[in-house]
């Protein structure tokens, strides 16, 4: 029996020329201007189609992506629903329609010596974006995922470039978008799914006509791109978000109370996915002490029993295998626990190491991100040590930190090194799940993303894609409807300093 993976892996998708792609680039530049005219209503509309869209072929699109990616189906069919979620989220915050920061400085004709103009401010969108879908989340993080969903949201067509890791469910998804635009009425080019090879996707992002890129996978894919446009005429913000080894700071007290508990916590988070996940908790950093080998026993027990399915690509597991051979390899490392390995090809091994935190804090190689369920378990010789392992750190995605109160009491330091570290901080959970939500920051300093203000999940994402205008003495009828007097929606607005809906 020919299985979808046995069917994606014996045909190669037909790529895209560069100039058909110049067509659809064009296509998207015609489409802008309609599109950031269209009105919030038919935003809305375009965005709950696509929803409907997905729910429509859920069943084929479960099919399609497991074959390609080897994702388990109850996995797949929950991260549909995160992504249909997700969509209805943004479109309820167009419909809320205060994420577009509308700010009015009323005029003082008589003021002294000079008279205060009117000033009005909202945030208006920068024009397409090229979109770079995740190998690891087919839905979330593809075709429909944040990236796409937050530009589109923010007044922005995309250009898509599909991810070779699961092609046919991209092309199921572009199809859903592409309906919901003809259904809604949007202009032709406000999406369009571009299968390119790897020079033609750079040609994409260097094109005049791009104003912003998103970006979800590898360093060194996430860099090659910001590189290519940091050498354009016209620079434009890249949103890379890439590697990070989402450190776990174990405190004493914690480890002595609850250990085992722990230990299941982080193995569970560790191997899920087959590890492949950004937030992956690939770096724990403990305390000298008996609780700690306590911990450190029941990690590596409790590893042990753990397997892994096939990985999303042949080339996400050699680079696996070939990370943990390394780290095999490394003689200040020795393993603490590892996996079952599996009959099937391309299953993963968790495996776990441990180093000493002097030697840690000599290899910079010990921070590099090992894509799968590896971790790396470094014990500090004392406190001052793990402060300095905490301040050594890269950027991340997250920073956890496993405590009781008493730990909080004498650990504050630690609190505010991590601050300056991660996008996210979390005390008692797992990294793994992300929350789709309005607080949520999925982002973090250099080398976890190339823009450290910035978030890739939650609808703070939208402002990714759009800039700030003010406008100066502009008659009412001129302005964005946001912006005029009557305030017809009743949008939260700042009037002269204070925040309100009414109109002025
Ligand atoms: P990837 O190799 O970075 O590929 C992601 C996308 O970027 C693909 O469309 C790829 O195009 C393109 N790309 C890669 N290198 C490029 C380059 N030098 N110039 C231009 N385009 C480039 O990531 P992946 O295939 O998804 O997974 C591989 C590794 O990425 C993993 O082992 C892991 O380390 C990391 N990863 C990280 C995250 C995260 O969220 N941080 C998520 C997934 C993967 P082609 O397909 O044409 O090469």
């Amino acid at each position: 029996m020919t299985t979808m993976a046995d069917k994606h892996e014996s045909e190669s998708p037909t790529l895209l020329e560069w100039a058909e792609v110049e067509k659809y680039i064009k296509r998207a530049k015609d489409a802008f201007e309609p599109y950031r005219q269209s009105s919030v209503q038919q935003r809305i509309g375009f965005l709950r189609q696509i929803a409907h869209e997905i729910s429509a072929i859920r069943t084929d699109l479960i099919e399609t992506s497991h074959g390609e990616t080897h994702l388990p189906e109850g996995r797949l069919s929950g991260e549909i629903d995160r992504t249909i979620n997700q969509i209805h989220l943004f479109a309820g915050v167009l419909e809320e329609g205060s994420w577009v920061n509308a700010i009015i400085d009323t005029a003082d004709p008589q003021r002294a010596p000079v008279p205060k103009p009117d000033i009005r401010q909202m945030q208006r969108p920068l024009g397409p974006v090229c979109v770079y879908g995740a190998s690891n989340f087919p839905f979330a993080f593809s075709v429909a995922g944040g990236d796409t969903i937050s530009a589109l949201s923010a007044g922005c067509p995309v250009l898509y470039k599909v991810h070779e890791g699961h092609p046919q469910t991209s092309l199921l998804v572009g199809g859903c978008i592409e309906r919901a635009a003809r259904q809604t009425g949007m202009p032709d080019g406000v999406f369009a799914s571009l299968m390119v090879a790897r020079d033609v996707g750079v040609q994409v992002v260097t094109h005049p006509s791009v104003t912003a890129v998103a970006f979800t996978g590898s360093f060194l894919g996430g860099k090659a791109l910001y590189d290519a446009a940091a050498k354009r005429p016209v620079p434009i913000p890249v949103y890379a978000e890439m590697g990070s080894i989402n450190p776990v700071f174990l405190l004493p007290d914690r480890l002595k109370l609850h250990a085992e508990a722990t230990a299941a916590a982080l193995v569970a988070s560790n191997t899920l996915g087959a590890g492949q996940f950004c937030t992956n908790p690939g770096l724990m950093v403990l305390l000298q002490s008996p609780d700690t080998e306590h911990f450190l026993s029941m990690y590596g027990k409790q590893l042990a029993e753990q397997t892994c399915h096939a990985m999303l690509t042949p080339g996400i597991h050699r680079a696996y295998s070939a990370g943990v051979e390394r780290l095999k390899s490394m003689v200040e490392l020795s393993t603490l626990g590892e996996g079952k390995k599996m009959e099937s090809a391309n299953a993963a091994v968790p495996v776990a190491f441990r180093v000493s935190g002097s030697d840690f804090l000599g290899n910079s190689a010990l921070q590099e991100e090992y894509f799968g369920p590896a971790s790396i378990h470094v014990v500090a010789e004392d406190r001052a040590q793990l402060l300095e392992i905490a301040e050594a750190l890269d950027g991340q995605l997250t920073c956890g930190v496993w405590c009781t109160d008493t730990d909080i009491d004498s650990f504050g330091p630690l609190f505010q090194r991590l601050e300056q570290k991660a996008g996210r901080l979390i005390i008692n959970g797992a990294p793994t799940g992300v929350e789709v939500c309005h607080a949520m920051v999925h982002g973090g300093p250099f080398p976890a993303t190339t823009d450290t203000r910035s978030t890739s999940v939650g609808t703070q994402a939208i402002y990714r894609f759009t800039r700030p205008v003010s406008y100066q003495n502009y008659p009412d009828r001129l302005l964005p409807a946001e912006l005029r007097n009557g305030n017809e929606a009743g949008i939260w607005r700042k009037v002269d300093g204070e925040l309100t809906r009414k109109s002025r």
